[in-house]
């Protein structure tokens, strides 16, 4: 079996299925059993102007190895281009992207540097799997190194329509890395049918069968893996005795009455002023509601120095400060908002305590908070998942009530049917949900991607050469349009294969996130 090489933002924790979530667990399995490197920065900031060493933790066959970025890197290419350039354009909000040019070199600095570190610790049969937005161009970086074992890459967060993409600085040439890695994967089939989109439109790539595109000379495939929870164990978390404690805790709160709740990284793609605006209009429609149901918003702050987020934090400070003054009784509040952490166990017994769970992104990769509120229902009195139509989880949570965020009224409506659903409704559509969850975990989602990447392996790597500064690999056909297109493709003909059979020949002897 091959190492195993991931690279993500951050790294771990390896152990501890109290505070991992889902998708550390699911790694942190593939990786002991096959043995390899969790890859990514330390979260420190190094002397000035210096680049850190590679510091490792060996946990038996896995090996945690961290960086620290230099103060520039932390505030160009984490806070900059990550945060406020991709982050912001990935999530559809060309209104809140900035494009500096600083930021652009950092990332590319970033990348090649994180590249140079990690070669030397790979082997010739090693396979790597990159994670999320952070690293696109890391892959490329280590193929013109000369590594030619199979790559992975994952994005986690949407990947929007070229319309958007293209608004980005560069976008080609960013986007052309991930011709780089031989699997591809995206959360929903929109994403990877707005990125198979861009392959061909802007960089004159063409699609073949089953997930496989072609552009510059290689082929590679681009396929949806939506990632999931672990489910049992989440399930099993919301029967704790620490669960049950924060539950009881809850119930004593809230005596007969409801909760509702909320549970996001205090981000402007969550939509929480939408879920506040649909709380009021709640209490305003359907009075009835008022003293008896409340909203508790679990939001720990992130990236707080950042002026798009302390914004946020001060409208929603607002505007619950503005619900509570017009609706509060002397014995009951409307609006709660709490900005720490909980463990994951308590947080299952958060869940368990809401009658009502209201997850409403204006634009989400998935979304977990929507599938741990699933799995930590009671099955004799399950709770309701109000989700929106924006989340990449309503894809396989089409029980939950739909909603579209935006829609203020819509969203009251859809509260006061969760509030007044009838047990047997609840059960069904509980059940339905969660059967599914059980079966797409974040185990089975590490399973499909990994296996999709040996497979490729078998095939021989998705090219022998690398791209020249031309954008294009010495032996790639002449593009037939100005951009930088390489593999035409003429209507009504069959997309142009031009690499594979050479790649075949080629290559077979060479083989081989927490994240924001
Ligand atoms: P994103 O990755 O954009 O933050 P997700 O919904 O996919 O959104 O994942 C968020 C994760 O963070 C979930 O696993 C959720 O349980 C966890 N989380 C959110 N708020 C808290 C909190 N206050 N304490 C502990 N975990 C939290």
């Amino acid at each position: 079996m091959r190492r195993l090489i991931v690279v993500s933002n951050r790294v771990g924790p390896l152990k501890d299925g109290g505070k991992a979530g889902g998708l550390a667990v699911g790694l942190g399995d593939a990786l002991r059993s096959r043995g390899g490197i969790w890859f990514g920065w330390s979260g420190e900031k190094s002397a000035k102007g210096t680049f850190g060493e590679m510091k490792v933790e060996d946990h038996g066959k896995v090996r945690l190895a961290t960086i620290d970025l230099t103060p520039e890197d932390v505030e160009e290419f984490y806070a900059g281009y990550a945060n406020r350039t991709l982050w912001p354009l990935l999530h559809y909000r060309l209104d809140l992207a900035e494009f500096d040019q600083r930021f652009e070199n950092a990332y590319r600095r970033v990348n090649e540097r994180m590249a140079a570190r990690l070669m030397p610790q790979l082997k010739p049969d090693d396979m790597v799997w990159v994670h999320d937005y952070h690293y696109i161009l890391l892959g490329e970086r280590l193929r013109e190194s000369g590594f030619s074992g199979p790559m992975a890459y994952f994005l986690h967060v949407p990947f929007p329509s070229p319309e958007i993409m293209t608004a980005l600085p560069n976008s080609n040439s960013i986007i052309r890395a991930l011709t780089a890695y031989n699997v591809i994967g995206f959360q929903t089939d929109t994403d990877r049918r707005n990125f198979a989109r861009y392959v061909v439109e802007e960089l004159g790539g063409s699609e073949g069968e089953n997930d496989e595109l072609f552009a510059y000379g290689r082929s590679f495939r681009a396929s949806t893996f939506p990632i999931g929870i672990d489910t049992e164990s989440f399930a099993d978390f919301a029967v704790s005795d620490e669960a049950k404690e924060h539950e009881a805790q809850l119930k004593v709160l809230l005596r007969d009455r409801q909760q509702i709740i909320g549970v996001d990284r205090l981000d402007y793609s969550k939509g929480i002023p939408e879920r506040f605006r649909g709380f009021e209009r709640l209490l305003e429609d359907y009075p009835e509601n008022r003293g008896r149901v409340s909203l508790m918003q679990v939001a720990p702050l992130s990236r707080s120095d950042l002026e798009a987020y302390s914004e946020l934090r001060s409208e929603l400070e607002e505007l619950a400060g503005h619900i509570n003054g017009a609706y509060s009784a002397l014995d009951w509040v409307p609006i709660r908002i709490m900005t720490r952490g909980f463990t994951r166990r308590a947080l299952a017994g958060i869940y368990r305590a809401s009658r009502v769970g209201l997850v409403t992104p204006l634009r989400d990769g998935m979304n977990l908070v929507a599938k741990e509120y699933v799995a930590a229902q009671d099955p004799d009195d399950p709770g309701v998942l109000v989700l929106s139509r924006f989340a990449g989880a309503v894809k396989e949570l089409p029980e939950a009530l739909i909603v579209n965020p935006y829609d203020t009224a819509a969203l009251a409506r859809a509260l006061q049917q969760a509030l007044n659903m009838p047990l047997e409704e609840r059960k069904r559509r509980w059940q339905a949900m969660f059967e599914r969850l059980k079966t797409q975990t974040a185990q089975t989602w590490c399973h499909d991607i990994l296996s999709a990447l040996e497979e490729r392996a078998d095939k021989g790597p998705a090219r022998s050469t690398v791209p020249t500064a031309s954008g294009r690999p010495p032996n790639a056909l002449t593009p037939k349009r100005p951009k930088e297109p390489v593999v035409a493709k003429v209507p009504g003909t069959p997309p142009a294969q031009p690499q594979r059979p050479a790649e075949r020949r080629g290559a077979l002897s060479s083989l081989r996130s927490l994240f924001l």
